[in-house]
């Protein structure tokens, strides 16, 4: 059931393909902690769109590893898994509007593409932009190739949907205080991006928009990693008709090295710190909750 739209929602929304570190114990705990000051909800999403990489027992731990460190979430938790039929209505809508297209090209077609031009313009993520070679396709040579069983990924077209939003895009930016600003969004940084996959049905990019709508999440909090991304989910969310959340990227947990956790790195993952004794509280405390 939908929230009343006065009500605050927030989630965390990690992926089951490794175990929990600090750095998504403080994301959890930033959301937990928002929620309850404002009298919201706070919702845990796994976000398990690409089972290839997602595995049932990371998932089973970060329920154990969120209890632990003293979060509750509001039932029924979100799975990706659980909602495909979702995303493809959504591709479906995007593929309506034209800007959605089959793309036949392998990373090494994209990288021949390009090769001798070392200027060559690259997304926030630092990968290439794509050099649109399959939007010259002709629809005859589409469907030949569909016929002929090879697989397209599906890609937006950035110039249609730049155009069919016609208005400047942004969204209220809270970082880590109260006062929000207005960032303008550049969803053209990432030029015509995937949003489906062969091996992944849905991309992140176009789960996370549907997941947020879907939800009814009014306040998203993550890692400023994603901020760059925010652009192209922004693009999306109008596209789509959905409501702009407000978004709250926040600093990430580093190790002591300074280097930015992963979860290939167990040292600072919350089991090997509960099983070298650490309390809740103490985690709580590093972090900056009390
Ligand atoms: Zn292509």
């Amino acid at each position: 059931m939908a929230a009343p739209p006065t009500q605050p929602v927030f989630r965390f929304a990690p992926s089951p393909n490794g175990h929990l570190h600090l750095g998504h114990a403080y994301s959890a705990l930033k959301n937990f902690e928002l929620a309850r000051r404002s009298n919201g909800r706070f919702l845990l999403r796994i976000e398990d769109v690409d089972l290839t990489r997602a595995r049932p027992a990371y998932e089973t731990a970060i329920y154990e590893d969120l209890a632990w460190v003293g979060l509750q979430w509001d039932m029924p938790v979100w799975r990706q898994s659980e909602h495909f039929g979702d995303y493809e209505l959504a591709l479906d809508a995007l593929r309506a509007q034209g800007c959605l297209y089959p793309c036949f090209c392998s990373r090494g077609d994209i990288a021949r593409a390009i090769a001798g031009r070392p200027d060559w313009p690259r997304d926030p993520d630092g990968e290439p932009l794509y050099p649109r070679t399959c939007k010259q396709l002709s629809p005859a040579e589409v469907r030949q190739r569909l016929a002929a069983g090879r697989y397209a990924s599906r890609r937006l077209d950035m110039d249609v949907a730049l155009g069919l939003c016609g208005v400047r895009l942004g969204w209220e930016e809270y970082g880590e205080g109260n006062e929000a600003r207005e960032v303008r969004a550049e969803p053209s940084s990432w030029g015509d991006a995937v949003l489906a996959r062969k091996d992944v049905p849905a991309s992140y990019t176009i789960a996370v928009v549907v997941d947020d709508a879907r939800q009814g999440v009014t306040d998203v909090v993550r890692g400023r990693d994603l901020f760059a991304a925010t652009s192209l989910h922004r693009l999306l969310q109008t596209l789509l008709g959905y409501p702009a959340p407000r978004y709250r990227h926040h600093a990430l947990v580093r190790d002591e090295a300074g280097e930015k956790l992963s979860k290939s790195t167990a040292a600072e993952g919350l089991r090997a710190l509960r099983e070298a004794g650490v309390k809740p509280d103490e985690i709580r405390w590093r972090l900056g909750f009390r």
